[in-house]
């Protein structure tokens, strides 16, 4: 199995809905540590996305798809995410371009080229509670996996699985980059608002491109 283009922008308008739905849960986590607007934030940029998807050339190029979300983050979110969430769908785009069908090696590679985007980007490290945190474990659970000889299917719901525990991990971390490190040690006891959207980016992958997500029911 691999991604075709009209699973790729099946993709991005799940992401979308998800994050739309999940607008005041993330602004809440972002109030805890941060200035309360990451669901905001998102939901203006994906929402945005969205409206470009409806104009997009068809030409089933997944790489300038992807670099056209990238572009539209960047120039409609403020604040840390916009720039950090374009890089990585710029970065994934430069990885793709002129695809149009991701195998799963294809994925993996666009999505490491993206996370080291936002490395470079951010320069935040492993541990350091942003998004990194549901993004690095979401890789390598997708590599172990298919190096394992797991289907696309399998390993993207173990991708999203890792990003998921990745993301609970960030509780108990103190924030040593973005705003929440202001706060120093009080920022520990919560969950890392972009670590949950890095998550939900990952886990509608896999409902979309998998037919089933971590929080599908069984059956
Ligand atoms: P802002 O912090 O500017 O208000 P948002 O609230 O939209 O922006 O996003 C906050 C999220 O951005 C954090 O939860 C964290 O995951 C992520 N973040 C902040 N700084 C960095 C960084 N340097 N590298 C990676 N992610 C970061
Ligand atoms: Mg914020």
């Amino acid at each position: 199995m691999s991604a075709s283009y009209d699973d790729v922008v099946a993709w991005v308008r799940a992401f979308a809905a998800e994050v739309e739905s999940n607008k005041e849960y993330l602004t809440e986590l972002d109030a805890a540590i941060g200035d309360a607007d990451h669901g905001i934030n998102m939901n203006r940029g994906m929402s945005a996305v969205v409206g470009k998807l409806d104009e997009a050339a068809s030409d089933q190029d997944i790489g300038a798809l992807l670099k056209t979300v990238g572009m539209t983050l960047v120039s409609t979110v403020g604040g840390a995410a916009g720039p950090l969430y374009g890089t990585l769908f710029l970065q994934m785009g430069t990885a793709a371009a002129g695809k149009s069908e991701l195998a799963p090696d294809d994925w993996a590679a666009a999505l490491e080229a993206g996370i080291k985007g936002v490395e470079a980007r951010g320069k935040a490290e492993p541990g350091d509670k942003t998004m990194l945190d549901a993004l690095l474990p979401g890789l390598d659970g997708l590599r172990s996996s298919l190096d394992g000889g797991a289907s696309f299917e399998d390993a993207l719901t173990a991708s999203a699985e890792a990003a998921g525990q990745g993301m609970r991990d960030t509780i108990p971390l103190v924030a040593k980059k973005g705003r929440a490190s202001y706060l120093g040690e009080r920022s520990a006891g919560h969950q890392d608002p972009g670590a949950t959207s890095s998550h939900m980016l990952l886990e509608t992958a896999a409902a979309t491109w998998g037919g089933g997500g971590e929080s599908r029911p069984e059956g």
